[in-house]
């Protein structure tokens, strides 16, 4: 009826309302400098050795407080906003990792979420080694994370500009792996170097049977096909027990801690690296 039609509009009204409220403040965020990174450590299963870390974005909104991503990355990326803001997460997360590398003497890679959007930008390549050469981080220490969605898109400039990257010494890691559907010649056949266990199958090891067997089959493929495999969510001693038995090489999740900004960060690295 009638009212029921007018409900409709107001609400979808109102829901737009905020859209574009967020929206513009989304644009303003990055020239008010509202975005911060946050990091998560990585390290070598087999024995416990820091080999990199992984940025994550924050956005500190003035009334809301800390924004996840998950709330601003998908309205950011229909935006085009994630253009500009993927570059300075790049910059700032491989200036942070220079700096790291050198305060404790040890190389340590940084990986940085690259969405979709950005992968189909023409000047991706030439931004990413503009950044390595400002900020003097070595091409092997950056490696970007790309979603299996990401890469399935098959596009042949996609395919391009990977093997792109890849000549220039990045390395390209597949995330959230195990929730899309990446055929085993297509892996064989794209320059990838990690492949990231997404969390699901990991927060129910020992749990959920099935969920062990899908973890220890990406393992088991990926050295089938000579990749890097970390697993991501790792929150239990079980949980990192099971991936050692299974041969993956590296974990991250809140079992070491959660993601942390730089300062802390930097201590938790002095700290961890001491003992
Ligand atoms: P992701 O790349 O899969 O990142 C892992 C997410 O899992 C992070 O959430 C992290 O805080 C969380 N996490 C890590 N360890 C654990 C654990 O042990 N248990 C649990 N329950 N969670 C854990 P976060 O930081 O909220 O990021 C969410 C997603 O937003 C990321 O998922 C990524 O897809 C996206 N994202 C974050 N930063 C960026 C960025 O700079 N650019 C782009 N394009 N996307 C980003
Ligand atoms: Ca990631
Ligand atoms: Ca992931
Ligand atoms: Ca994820």
């Amino acid at each position: 009826g009638r009212s029921t039609y007018q409900f409709y509009t107001s609400a979808l009204t109102r829901a737009a309302h905020d859209r574009l409220a967020l929206e513009t403040s989304l644009r303003h965020a990055l020239e008010r400098e509202e975005f911060t990174l946050h990091y998560q450590p990585q390290v070598r299963v087999a024995d416990g050795a820091l080999i990199g870390l992984e940025a994550l974005v924050r956005w500190r909104h003035p009334e809301r407080g800390l924004v996840a991503p998950d709330e601003f990355i998908p309205l950011a990326e229909e935006t085009g906003l994630i253009g500009p803001l993927g570059l300075w997460v790049m910059r700032t997360a491989c200036r942070q990792a220079k700096i790291w590398s050198s305060l404790f003497a040890r190389p340590l890679h940084m990986a940085v979420n690259v969405s979709v959007r950005q992968l189909r930008h023409p000047n991706l390549l030439d931004q990413v080694r503009s950044i390595l050469q400002e900020t003097g981080l070595p091409a092997q220490s950056l490696e970007l994370e790309l979603t299996e969605s990401t890469l399935m898109s098959r596009e042949e400039r996609t395919e391009q500009t990977l093997r792109n990257l890849k000549e220039l010494g990045v390395r390209l890691s597949i995330d959230d792996f195990g929730t899309g559907y990446s055929s085993l010649a297509y892996l064989k056949r794209m320059p990838i170097d990690v492949l990231k266990i997404d969390r699901s199958f990991v927060k129910d090891i020992p749990e959920d049977f099935s969920d062990m067997e899908i973890a220890a089959t990406i393992i088991a493929m990926a050295r089938t096909l000579r990749l890097q495999v970390v697993a991501e969510g790792v929150e239990t001693p079980a949980q990192m027990d099971f991936l050692r038995e299974r041969g993956c090489d590296s974990y991250q999740g809140f079992l070491l801690t959660r993601p942390m900004d730089a300062a802390a960060m930097t201590r938790w690295i002095d700290e961890y690296t001491d003992t």
